[in-house]
């Protein structure tokens, strides 16, 4: 099967054994009748599984060429269990430019349970070894980064943890599989913040990881399981009609993205523009090599450089919409140093590149002329 096929058949073969629905139905239940003890069709307590959310992971899984799916009640959820495979001593190497609640994450909750994590850059996939020793256990990719669209090697980075045994798991949430598919470059966790592109309507919050390999999805759904972070059926539902058309909306993303992205390199009021679809961004080569496209995801800096500079644009906006979150069918605009990574320290952001007139795109699907339209009227001509 097709990844445009995969969106909208993958492992929905059979999902209503009792009227052949063609969606599956919302099984809004926490409990199933038992003929006896232990007597039951695959579901004993929702909590453990639910047949609409067994629906959405067999999807997720299909999607991301995986074997085994689990959704959580959010992104961060998902990361989380991932952080329950690791006990005290051991070391996780992530990228520094990561998303600000990831970030939180790690450094306030999983770093006082005894994990220790190194914050690096990762454009060079070998600046990464030399931060391997006997404790590290995981590497952790976001690519591209948020907010500043770097884009990470993801086979090189393969290499590396298969070389050393360790991990590697990769936070697809801002390529989402139509773009690009970790598993398929070596990766043993795709993570997703499914809030984003794949529920992809900004009406619903929810997290799923993806693996290949059965005794690592062993592990992960033990702890899907005991900590029971999982999302209710209604939102499993949601995100199911979302990932249906998320190939036609990421071809549109995709298109408007560069759309704006063009636009803003030549206006004299940007200083820079992030976005790896350009010839001249540092890991355009590598954006081409795994990706299928560059996406809807935009930063830019004003040449003013100010706060107000950037405040003074989001509030002139008036078809983006000043907003937390991504990924969705409409367009937001977000000031990441007050927003989304204003968990991270002044001098970590800015070492980053994430300065105070920074302002980041979720480039929608709306007609693209309006949206170009809209920037230059809100940047002053
Ligand atoms: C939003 C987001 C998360 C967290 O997901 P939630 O669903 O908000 O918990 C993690 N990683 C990335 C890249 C995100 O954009």
């Amino acid at each position: 099967m097709k990844f445009n096929t995969k969106t909208i058949h993958g492992g929905q073969e059979n999902t209503d054994p009792a009227y052949n629905s063609v969606m599956p139905p919302i099984y809004q239940t926490s409990t199933y009748a038992q003929s006896t003890p232990g007597g039951h069709k695959g579901f004993e307590y929702s909590r453990s599984g639910n047949p609409t959310r067994a629906a959405l992971e067999r999807s997720l899984a299909s999607i991301e060429n995986g074997n085994y799916g689990m959704a959580f009640g959010s992104g961060l959820a998902a990361i989380d269990a991932v952080m329950k495979l690791f006990k005290p001593g051991d070391e996780i190497i992530s990228t520094n430019d990561l998303y600000g609640g990831s970030y939180r994450l790690f450094t306030s909750i999983f770093e006082n349970l005894g994990i220790k994590f190194h914050f690096i850059g990762m454009q060079e996939a070998e600046n990464i070894e030399s931060y391997i020793n006997e404790n590290t256990k995981l590497i952790w990719v976001e690519t591209p980064t948020n907010p500043m669209m770097n884009i990470i090697d993801i086979e090189a980075t393969a290499k590396i943890a298969q070389k050393h045994k360790l991990l590697l798991a990769v936070d697809n949430t801002f390529a989402t599989p139509y773009l690009q598919q970790p598993l398929e470059l070596g990766a043993d966790i795709v993570m997703h913040s499914a809030t984003k592109y794949l529920g992809g309507h900004s009406d619903v919050v929810m997290g799923g990881l993806v693996v290949k390999d059965k005794e690592l999805a062993d592990k992960l759904y033990f702890i899907q399981n005991a900590s029971g972070g999982v999302c209710g059926p209604q939102d499993s539902f949601l995100v199911l009609r979302g990932i249906k058309t998320l190939h036609l909306r990421m071809q549109r993303h995709c298109e408007n993205g560069e759309k704006v992205a063009r636009f803003l390199k030549e206006h004299p009021a940007v200083a820079k523009v992030n976005w790896p679809g350009f010839e001249d961004h540092p890991n355009h080569d590598i954006a081409k090599k795994q990706m299928k496209g560059f996406g809807g995801m935009i930063s830019f800096s004003t040449t003013e450089g100010s706060t107000e500079s950037a405040v003074k644009i989001l509030e002139n906006l008036k078809v983006f919409t000043l907003a937390e979150s991504l990924g969705g069918v409409e367009s937001l605009a977000g000031h990441p140093a007050s927003m989304t990574h204003a968990s991270i320290p002044k001098e970590e952001r800015e070492k980053t590149g994430v300065v105070d007139s920074l302002i980041r795109l979720s480039v929608g699907i709306e007609d693209g002329d309006d949206l170009v339209a809209d920037l230059k009227q809100a940047l002053g001509e």
